[in-house]
């Protein structure tokens, strides 16, 4: 069955909106450092209030641990929503109180309210079914329509994503539905070749994608922190490089079923090794064999791909027709390790055909390195959502809203 789409909620004019948006967005001394996932709810926004809906906002911010607490306000959050929308936007110092009855009474036709963090309430993440239904109650007194549209949370089975879409009329607003188009064509039917390229600092984090992806893809190319632990299950030594000793024998599966099944596993050749793990440290390129033949002996850290395996993989990836890319190349927050990061995602901005960024680190990675949004076929807001839609797990708010496999 198909996602819900706004659309089917029928002409909105008047109604009040409730919509889950997800602007857990970066934040450093209360300043926004990347306003990618408020950018990206604004065209449900912008449609419901050129509808003239009366749209109420809600979100999450970091993990206050159901109780307020001032630096995960979303105060600036709604500030930075108003310059975006270029109109005033109420915000309510509480998610279910006085205040956000107030704001959510006064709205008119084509206003907008953001009400306080939604974890700011025990009721949101509550593991206690009846203490989620009724604090989504409590929400849905603020709304007659319910719009879905924080991807990033579908995998949770929270009171704002869940019970609420249960409790009114509800459906995926564009954000949603956009993601889920593209995931989806990553795990039916990919155009081929199809290359997965997974980096960041942990095999254990990335273990479903790669058993579920494994089978489905051409080539998968392995950089980042994982690279060591895939390096060690070939009988290199690693130095002092991040290294998963217990996933050693699940890693030496993948090898073995990669060669049964004809997939090119591209590991990479070389790699960047420095004295430690800081910007300013001392590094050198060396074999991929030979990581502890460096002048740091057994204490060298590899902390990026080197050069050779930058236009290895460049190569692999210019010539697949589907990349998925998830996990940064290297320690890419320091200058002298981000090279690797930046030759994988310059290469998958000429990938004539769907290029897809996931992950939170790699998509704030991208942005970092001065790349444009529009420079991808698709950057995923959800980086938990969307590695599980690729694992083909289930996603309670995305089912909740008509959807299955
Ligand atoms: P994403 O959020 O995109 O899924 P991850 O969270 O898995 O990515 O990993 C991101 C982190 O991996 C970055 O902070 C980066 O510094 C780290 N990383 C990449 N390469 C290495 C490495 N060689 N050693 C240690 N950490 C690494
Ligand atoms: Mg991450």
């Amino acid at each position: 069955m198909a996602l819900r789409t706004l659309d089917s909620l029928g002409p909105l004019s008047g109604t009040r909106v409730i919509v889950r948006a997800d602007f857990n967005v970066p934040l450093k001394d209360g300043v926004i450092t990347d306003d990618g996932r408020i950018r990206a709810a604004l065209p449900t926004i912008n449609d419901l209030i050129n509808q003239g809906a009366r749209v109420v906002v809600i979100s999450h911010l970091g993990r206050p641990d159901g109780a307020p607490e001032a630096k995960y306000s979303l105060a600036p959050v709604a500030q930075r929503l108003s310059e975006l929308l270029g109109k005033p936007v109420a915000f309510a110092s509480d998610t279910v109180g006085e205040s956000a009855a107030d704001a959510v009474a006064a709205l008119e036709e084509g206003d907008v309210a953001v009400l306080e963090n939604l974890r700011f309430n025990p009721g949101e993440t509550s593991k206690d079914a009846a203490e989620r239904r009724e604090f989504a109650e409590k929400l849905a007194e603020f709304g007659e329509a319910f719009v879905s549209d924080g991807f990033g949370v579908v995998h949770r089975k929270q009171a704002s994503v869940y019970e609420l879409a249960e409790i009114l009329p509800s459906a995926a607003g564009q954000l949603i539905a956009t993601e889920v188009d593209v995931l989806d064509k990553l795990t039916e039917k990919p155009e081929r070749p199809y290359a997965v390229v997974l980096g960041g600092s942990k095999v254990s984090d990335k273990l479903g994608v790669i058993e579920h992806l494994l089978p489905r893809v051409d080539k998968l190319l392995i950089g980042g922190g994982m690279m060591f632990t895939f390096l060690a299950a070939q009988g290199h030594p690693v130095a002092s490089s991040l290294l998963e000793k217990d996933l050693l024998d699940t890693v030496k599966g993948y090898l073995a079923a990669a060669e049964e099944k004809g997939i090119d596993l591209i590991l990479p050749v070389d790699a960047v090794v420095a004295a430690a793990f800081a910007a300013d440290a001392d590094h050198v390129v060396a074999p991929a064999d030979a990581l502890e033949d460096t002048p740091f002996g057994a204490d060298g850290i590899g902390l990026d791909i080197g050069p050779e395996t930058q236009k290895i993989f460049a190569d692999a990836i210019a010539d697949s027709r589907t990349v998925f890319w998830n996990g940064p190349m290297g320690v890419f927050e320091m200058p002298a390790f981000e090279a690797g990061t930046r030759a994988v995602a310059k290469a998958l901005t000429e990938v004539p055909g769907l290029s897809v960024v996931g992950g939170g680190d790699s998509a704030a990675a991208v942005r970092q390195l001065g790349f444009d949004d529009d420079e991808f076929g698709h950057i995923s807001t959800g980086g938990g959502a969307s590695l599980e839609f690729l694992e083909g797990k289930a996603l309670p708010g995305l089912e909740v809203l008509g959807w299955e496999r």
